[in-house]
């Protein structure tokens, strides 16, 4: 199992909102960190051509105004691209970036958000007519709106976000939906941590995270050639955060 992670993502005051919560890399890296069965790779920036897959041109003329956060934000989606770049070979990939992308539309954002990248990642394997299919779960406390903006019009691009009350539901309306698609290209994860009973989401547990992990694994080995990469999108209890990522690459690898 392959960590994209670049240093430059403990950087946290590249948003002059306040919105990048310092310390979530450093409570995430100091966890998966110690895992001597990672291996961990640096990401290069996405190159503009690839932001201009998902994004309007004057959105992304709005984003260089403000270069120091373009920068991150390009070296994020690097991260998500690599990460499916490895993924596509079916070894499995965790990119652990900042900002997140699932709030990102084709002109706007909100939620922390820059760049869509999930969907950069995805529309670049597609154009370079690598995968015509993908799957996406988004575990996320929040609907990945930007994603389905993103992607509305790839019709071969089926994206869940599980809306269940609790966690035993949740995990099987994850069965339920991967259980009827047969086959497809490719596995995405967005990775979003909030949905941890501690945080914001209040339903899954670490046991959880650990469970979408290995049903991510097994949909991929069953449907889509071992092919599947995760990309961290929210998660903000940060004692635990670490241990809920170390738990769904453990089950994913
Ligand atoms: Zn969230």
């Amino acid at each position: 199992m392959k960590i994209l992670f670049h240093e430059k993502f403990y950087e946290s005051d590249y948003a002059d909102n306040g919105a990048s919560v310092p310390g979530r890399m450093e409570a995430i890296m100091d966890v998966i960190g110690q895992e001597r069965s990672f291996e961990h790779v640096r990401p290069r920036p996405a190159e503009e051509e690839e932001v201009l897959l998902a994004h309007a041109p004057e959105y992304v003329e709005t984003i260089k105004s403000n270069r120091r956060l373009y920068d991150m934000a390009a070296l994020a989606a690097g991260a998500a691209i690599m990460a499916s770049d490895i993924g596509i070979t079916g070894e499995p990939a965790f990119a652990c970036l900042r900002p997140p992308g699932h709030h990102a539309y084709r002109k706007s954002s909100w939620g922390y958000c820059v760049f869509s990248n999930m969907g950069i990642a995805l529309l670049r394997l597609k154009q370079q007519k690598r995968i015509a299919s993908a799957f996406i779960l988004d575990f996320d406390a929040h609907t990945g709106d930007g994603t389905r903006d993103v992607l509305s019009d790839w019709k071969q691009c089926r994206i869940l976000n599980p809306y269940a009350d609790n966690s035993q539901e949740y995990i099987g309306e994850i069965g339920a939906f991967v259980k009827k698609i047969s086959s497809v290209d490719i596995v995405g994860v967005c990775a979003g941590f909030d949905s941890y009973q501690k945080d914001v989401g209040r339903k899954l547990a670490t046991s959880d995270f650990y469970m979408i992990g290995v049903m991510m694994k097994q949909f991929a080995r069953r449907a889509a050639h071992q092919r599947r990469f995760a990309i961290l999108e929210g998660g903000y209890f940060l004692p635990d955060l670490g241990k809920n990522v170390l738990a769904f690459c453990q089950g994913f690898l």
